[in-house]
């Protein structure tokens, strides 16, 4: 079981820290002046998806 990591810009997490999606969530949040709410890590990709997050398309679901 690892932990996943959310970023505030839009409603996916992610499993890995360097996934791309995830940079470019970062930083297309600043280029389009998002407020990033801070990113946030869950213990399990189950309670992410309890609190309401769904699936990274490229790096959950590859392992
Ligand atoms: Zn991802």
């Amino acid at each position: 079981m690892s932990e996943v990591i959310t970023t505030g810009a839009g409603d996916r997490y992610h499993a890995a820290d360097d996934c791309p999606a995830l940079q470019s969530g970062r930083l297309g949040g600043e280029v389009q002046g998002y407020q990033l709410h801070g990113e946030q890590r869950f213990a399990s990709a189950a309670e992410a998806e309890a609190a309401g997050w769904t699936p990274c398309g490229t790096c959950v679901g590859r392992r």
